[in-house]
């Protein structure tokens, strides 16, 4: 009897089929955003019903200003300006406007982009006369040779580029006044008083592509000149393609120390890790065992997303398609 040699034509046509559609649709379908606006000691205890529910629907605004923006195939960069934006306008968080003051009272603001199809980056710190720092940051990234700029230079370049500018002024609304000074009393008392308001966003598009970005105004008396970890591309921001898109809030030194966010990518990369075991493992053990607090928002290339923080708190939100929007402030 002789035997038959090669692959039968049908299976042959099967698997070359198959091939096809994986290179015509390699990722699975999901698109979607997961959002956060800060982590820290937020509790319901000291939150009124009012607040929260401003918290909730500027939340819910900014989840599907985001989700249209990919829906109609546009791109995770894209949706991740757009949102932060917002979020930066909002006087309820720690970015833009309602930023948090240095020690001197002044507004001093970080924000940083990558995108994980081509790992390039923008960041920018210490600024002071940026509207909307992630713009900035996105400008940086786009059209400048650098991935870092800082300060003055930083400014001339917004400038170059038309960005809108505003007095330092615009930055500081009230309730952060009254959070300056009365935290400026306590200094010689050493109260510690921990305030938040980070924002961040991580997106998946349609074309599986990941981005992650983060705006801040950094910690609460901060000395001047200091720099957090939300414009250092790894520690609070990164994103690729190949693991997933980070952005973090919380104590900004101990996430520098710790890469916080390329950690994670990399427990993806070379452990294999899930990216629900790879963010707790780096937010739930190592970070809390150098004494560091905080959380992070990831996406993988797949849309499965991760919310972990060790704080009592944290304001997040995802929206991916097919799913109904999900916001949460508290821990469960
Ligand atoms: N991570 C920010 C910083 O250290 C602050 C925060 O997220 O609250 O600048």
């Amino acid at each position: 009897m002789r035997v038959k040699k090669g692959i039968n034509p049908q299976i042959f046509f099967l698997l070359f089929l198959f091939f096809i559609s994986q290179i015509t649709f390699p990722q699975s379908n999901k698109y979607g955003l997961v959002i956060h606006g800060g982590a820290g000691t937020i509790l319901k205890s000291s939150m009124t019903p009012e607040k929260e529910a401003e918290y909730i629907s500027k939340l819910n605004e900014v989840l599907q200003t985001g989700y249209k923006i990919l829906e109609n195939g546009g791109s995770s960069l894209d949706a991740v300006v757009a949102v932060i934006n917002i979020m930066e306008d909002s006087p309820l968080f720690n970015a833009g406007k309602g930023a948090v003051l240095t020690e001197k009272g002044v507004a001093e603001l970080d924000a940083a982009i990558m995108d994980g199809k081509t790992l390039k980056a923008g960041a920018i710190a210490g600024i002071k006369h940026v509207k909307n720092p992630i713009t900035l940051a996105r400008l940086v990234m786009d059209k400048s040779p650098h991935v870092m700029m800082i300060g003055e230079g930083a400014e001339e370049f917004a400038k170059e580029n038309n960005i809108e500018m505003v007095d330092n002024n615009y930055f500081i609304t009230p309730n952060r006044w009254k959070q300056y000074q009365k935290m400026k009393e306590a200094q010689d008392k050493k109260v510690k008083e921990e305030k938040h308001g980070t924002v961040g966003c991580v997106a998946l598009d349609k074309n599986g592509n990941l981005a992650a970005g983060t705006s801040t105004g950094g910690m609460m008396m901060k000395k001047f000149g200091r720099v957090g970890d939300s414009p250092i591309i790894g520690a609070g921001t990164f994103a690729d393609n190949n693991t997933c898109a980070v952005s973090g809030t919380g104590y900004g030194e101990y996430f520098i120390r710790l890469n916080v966010a390329r950690d994670i990518s990399d427990l993806m990369a070379y452990k294999n890790l899930s990216l629900n075991d790879a963010a707790n493992e780096v937010i739930m053990n190592k970070l809390p065992k150098l004494g560091g607090d905080g959380g992070i928002i990831a996406i993988d290339k797949n849309g499965n997303i991760a919310m972990p923080f060790n704080t009592e708190g944290m304001y997040r939100g995802y929206l991916m398609n097919g799913e109904q929007p999900v916001i949460k402030i508290y821990k469960e």
